[in-house]
């Protein structure tokens, strides 16, 4: 028997990428993917959100920032999207680990036929252990997350489809701030009741990346009242992530939904 717990992990383009600057970041990409080998040797399963194709699509693209229109930023992450799994396939190789892509829309997890194949492939995946799930939306067809999520939604929709344990929103803060005009002051470690702190939440993203902690708190609404912990933590420190899941560390944790 294991104590593996079934996590999700979810990389923002705003941790892929060099701090104040659209260009991926391959030493940022490196401890991440360092931090999902080592959740992986501990026994935990594993299965990547991971934004970060537009990103890879601005140098092949030789755009200097990120594309106003909508067409465009679809076209960036086609580009954009055979770089990022480049980058995974070599990384993880490095661990004796392999990259699955599964490129999924809101409307693909909306449909029961569609969202049950997508369940039985990742369950399917998953038996062998050299394998790491790493899922985006697949941005030629659809702009949800294009347009606001930055995949917070859709890893909240990957982490009830699969029923996980926990969902490891990773992002350039290092939680919910107590206050967000005194980063000093340090995230909230815990929180009850997403539905008290979900006015905190101001609309603000990084330059790359549409969520904000707005789209942060309304995935991890979803995934409590599911049954799925979920967790906000600094992906810019990624050494820390194997300490969070196991309880420790700065971050903030929403503790799950209980029915009453
Ligand atoms: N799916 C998009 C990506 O991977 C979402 C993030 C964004 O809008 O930059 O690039």
């Amino acid at each position: 028997m294991t104590s593996g717990k079934r996590i999700v992990l979810k990389f923002g383009s705003g941790i892929l990428t060099k701090l104040h600057s659209v260009e991926p970041d391959p030493v940022q990409m490196r401890k991440l993917v360092e931090a999902v080998a080592l959740l992986k040797q501990a026994g935990h399963s594993c299965v990547v959100v991971s934004s970060g194709a537009v990103a890879s699509g601005l140098r092949p693209m030789q755009f200097k920032e990120r594309p106003g229109d909508m067409t465009t930023l679809q076209a960036c992450a086609a580009v954009g999207q055979t770089h990022l799994m480049h980058a995974y396939e070599s990384l993880l190789r490095d661990h004796d680990l392999h990259v699955a892509q599964l490129l999924l829309t809101h409307e693909d997890l909306g449909n029961p036929d569609r969202a049950e194949r997508v369940r039985s492939t990742l369950v399917r995946l998953l038996e062998f252990p050299q394998v790491v799930p790493v899922i985006n939306e697949n941005d030629s067809v659809a702009i949800e997350e294009l347009r606001f999520g930055d995949n917070d939604k859709l890893s909240s929709q990957v982490a009830l489809l699969w029923g996980a344990d926990i969902l490891l929103l990773l992002t350039s803060a290092p939680g919910l701030l107590k206050d967000s005009t005194r980063p000093q002051d340090g995230p909230i470690p815990v929180v009850d009741d997403v539905d008290e702190v979900i006015h905190h939440a101001s609309g603000d993203k990084s330059s790359l990346g549409t969520g904000g902690m707005a789209s942060k708190l309304r995935a991890v609404q979803e995934a409590v009242n599911g049954g799925v912990e979920c967790i906000i933590a600094s992906g810019r420190q990624a050494e820390q992530i194997p300490a969070v899941i196991a309880g420790q560390g700065t971050c903030t944790r929403f503790t799950v939904k209980r029915l009453q």
